[in-house]
């Protein structure tokens, strides 16, 4: 019997800019991702732009000269600030969330973009094995010499998670040095809104997960972060079961938490960015004990049939 396979991107968070005369919006594919800036200062898309390309030359797993890809290859390193920088933060939210966040799940989620891509599932052996090597424990960090190691033959570091956040937060640092007060830094979803539109908060959408293009529900944010992970976002579908990129780190299948969305918003990016991808891994129990050390925390989710909850 042949299968029905299919593979469905999908953005899921849309800012409203009304009547906005005034507002610049400027767009460009950086991080494997479409990065809108919208402002009034004719500046702030180049700031935003400037600093995305920058990270994405540390960041990127798919470009072998990105010094990700060096100590994925090479299994040790002396970082840049950046770098090592977010592999700290990987790692408290790793200890955090009690391992549902884990970016070395790397061997395992390649295999998984692999399969969304040929929309082909990939055999439990592979799974297995890759599996043998994920889990943040094997990764020794110095922070004087900022020595990032890995423990074991094989791991690797996959920053799909957090890199956008991460780089929303620094891109917005340097707005705010430039002197721009209002804009808000869209990537993909992962959405940073700084100051006001004129004397009024940003308003975003969030999208409904199981219809396109329909909003099930707005929100009002200033200097406030949101982002949204689900299952909706990259997958395939085989034999009626769903299969996307967000991982269980302890099974090495794609979570079936009974979540297919997630949204956070919260202070900072990449907060709201780990905390998404987290939650959907997690499901709403586990969820609800990690996310008590995050008091200022705002957590949406959608689950299999529908139902909006907070936690
Ligand atoms: P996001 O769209 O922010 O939810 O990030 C999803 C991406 O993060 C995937 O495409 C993988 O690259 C990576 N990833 C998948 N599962 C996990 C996990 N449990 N912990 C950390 N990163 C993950
Ligand atoms: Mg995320």
């Amino acid at each position: 019997m042949k299968n029905r396979l299919i593979l469905i991107v999908l953005l899921s968070i849309f800012v409203f800019y009304g009547c906005s005369p005034g507002l610049h919006r400027e767009s460009q594919f950086l991080m494997g991702t479409y990065v809108e800036v919208v402002s009034e200062d004719l500046s702030a898309a180049d700031i935003v732009f400037g600093e995305f390309k920058r990270l994405d030359s540390v960041f990127n797993i798919f470009d072998t000269g990105s010094e990700l890809s060096r100590l994925n290859k090479a299994g040790e390193i002396h970082a840049s600030e950046d770098l090592f920088e977010i592999i700290k933060k990987a790692k408290q939210f790793y200890e955090l969330t009690g391992g549902a966040f884990d970016v070395t799940v790397a061997p395992v989620s390649v295999i998984w973009k692999k399969a969304i891509r040929s929309s082909k599932l990939p055999a439990k052996e592979a799974i297995d094995e890759a599996l043998s090597h994920v889990g943040f424990d094997n990764v020794y960090l110095d922070d004087n010499s900022r020595q990032i190691k890995f423990l074991k033959l094989g791991m690797m570091v996959d920053l799909g998670a957090i890199a956008k956040g991460y780089a929303i937060d620094k891109a917005v640092l340097k707005l705010k040095e430039a002197g721009v007060s209002s804009a808000v830094v869209n990537a993909g979803g992962d959405i940073f809104c700084l100051g006001e539109n004129r004397r009024k908060a940003w308003a975003v959408g969030i999208q409904d997960p199981r219809i396109a293009k329909s909003i099930a529900e707005k929100i009002e944010l200033k200097n406030m972060a949101v982002a949204t992970s689900g299952d909706y976002e990259q997958f395939f579908v085989f034999q009626n079961k769903r299969y996307s990129h967000i991982i269980n780190p302890k099974s090495g299948y794609p979570a079936d938490s009974g979540i297919v969305s997630a949204t956070v918003v919260t202070k900072d990016a990449l907060t709201a960015d780990v905390l998404a991808t987290a939650v959907v891994v997690a499901g709403k129990a586990k969820a609800a004990e990690f996310l008590k050390e995050f008091a200022g925390a705002r957590v949406k989710i959608i689950d299999e049939k529908g139902n909006i909850d907070e936690l």
